[in-house]
């Protein structure tokens, strides 16, 4: 107190009036200073509250929206085929068409959850039976207005020349048109986004796998979800690169949606920085590279060695294999390590069986491949063509007739017509005839 008192000047030491009034101030302005420090952090603690509360209130909003769609989408759904005309047929690139389909009844049809997939039955001329295949809806989810599908033309193998192009995909890229009418399934697939959810997505494709997951991100930009979400997606070069225009459109006004374009070829006149970002593959190392974590739900659609690289890369980072969610279009080529499939029958020296396989229409005898995952792609693989949809077991179009032995389910499944197997989700339980 004295070394203050003597900091002061000589008139105010010796008025005491002049430390009174001084002291006085000082108290006002340190509770003025407390008070307005107090009213700041209010505002803020309540501004807080506010965001808090918006952000409740948002989510509650949301759901009443999902529920609402849900009862909308339990009204408007249907079973079996209704018909649907072509109102749009749009070029992507080559040989790659959209198709906008709108219901021939004029009626509402239901939302769809981004990743589903439309089964289509194919009345090709020429074919004594419907050819049923499905097709991943490219739309949002919430555009319940019209469906959307985007296909490739599946080309003939080039090592096996004599072969035709895919019969369903050349159908709907050569022959149908605007106007056509074609016989549709109700959306459905269990490869889909949990919309409710705001927890940071990660969607991976490559070339024509671009649909369910664009259908993802479409549907995120669309319903102004505030979810962090990546979009890596990798095709040969601009030639190839499908519905540019739309995921470029994903980025513009949105902060939480970021994408990465990877050409694995590009060409001379494509431009690094604004036609794509990364040169060369899209591989696991990529995503190492731009992701802050490996944190994320990841959600993946490509060809098959695309498919078992991206998972292998992803659990080696340690992803765990709940937040990895895949679509095969093809084969499948992932084998979750979590998958509870029924175990492998084994022989006394605990080997698996090499059950013998008789496809009795191709006259072929061979024995079971325990490291391929099912019949469907048993047959492939020893060149037996048995026609394949969905590839899970719900659209028939790969069920054969059982004339000896039996099978056993890989999932659960409504296992259709007796004396008979969906070979796309089963594999022998004993030795086979097949009439395939
Ligand atoms: C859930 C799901 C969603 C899908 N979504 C899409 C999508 O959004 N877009 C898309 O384009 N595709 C998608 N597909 C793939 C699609 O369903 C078809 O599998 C694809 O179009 C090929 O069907 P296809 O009838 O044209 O070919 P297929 O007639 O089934 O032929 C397939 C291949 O076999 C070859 N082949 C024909 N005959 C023989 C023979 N005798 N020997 C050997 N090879 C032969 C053909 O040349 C072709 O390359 C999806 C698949 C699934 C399961």
């Amino acid at each position: 107190m004295q070394s203050l008192l003597t900091s002061f000047p000589d008139e105010w030491r010796t008025s005491p009036g002049l430390v009174i009034g001084f002291a006085l101030l000082a108290t006002v302005t340190v509770q003025t200073v407390l008070a307005l420090f107090g009213s700041v952090r209010r505002m803020a603690q309540q501004r807080h509250q506010f965001h808090l509360e918006r952000e409740r209130l948002s989510y509650e909003v949301r759901l009443a929206k999902s529920r609402w769609t849900q009862m909308e989408h339990e009204k408007s759904s249907w079973n079996g085929w209704r018909k649907f005309q072509v109102f749009q047929k749009r070029f992507e690139c080559e040989d790659v068409f959209s198709f906008v389909l709108k219901p021939h009844d004029g009626k509402p049809i239901p939302a769809f959850k981004p990743g589903q997939y439309l089964t289509f039955g194919l009345d090709i001329p020429g074919r004594d039976k419907q050819v049923v295949r499905c097709y991943s809806l490219s739309s949002a989810g919430s555009d319940n207005s019209a469906y959307r599908v985007t296909i490739k033309k599946e080309k003939a193998p080039p090592d096996k020349p004599g072969v035709p192009h895919g019969v369903g995909s050349s159908f709907f890229v050569d022959a149908v048109q605007e106007g056509d009418i074609l016989n549709v399934k109700a959306p459905s697939g269990h490869f889909h986004l949990e919309t409710q959810k705001q927890t940071p997505v990660v969607l991976i494709s490559a070339g024509v796998g671009i649909t369910p997951v664009l259908s993802m991100a479409l549907d995120i930009a669309a319903t102004g979800s505030r979810r962090e979400t990546w979009f890596f997606f990798v095709c040969r070069n601009r030639a190839d690169h499908m519905l540019k225009a739309e995921v470029e459109r994903l980025t513009a006004g949105s902060d939480n949606i970021r994408v990465v374009v990877c050409y694995s070829k590009p060409s001379a006149e494509d431009v690094q920085g604004k036609d794509y970002h990364t040169a060369g593959r899209l591989t696991p190392d990529v995503l190492k590279s731009v992701l802050p974590s490996n944190n994320y739900d990841y959600y993946l659609c490509g060809n098959g060695s695309f498919m078992k690289s991206m998972y292998e890369g992803l659990t080696d980072w340690g992803v765990p294999d709940g937040k990895i969610h895949y679509e095969a279009f093809g084969p499948a080529t992932i084998k979750k390590t979590t998958e509870t499939a029924p175990p492998i029958p084994v022989d006394g020296a605990g080997t698996a069986k090499k059950f013998s396989i008789t496809f009795g229409k191709s006259g072929r005898v061979v024995a079971w491949d325990p490291a391929l995952l099912n019949l469907l792609d048993f047959a492939k693989a020893h060149d037996v063509r048995i026609d394949s949809g969905c590839r899970a077991g719900s659209c028939g179009s790969c069920s054969v007739a059982v004339k000896q032995g039996a099978v056993e389910y890989l999932s659960q499944v409504d296992a259709g017509e007796e004396g008979s197997c969906l070979t796309c989700v089963c594999r022998p339980k004993t030795d086979l005839v097949l009439d395939a």
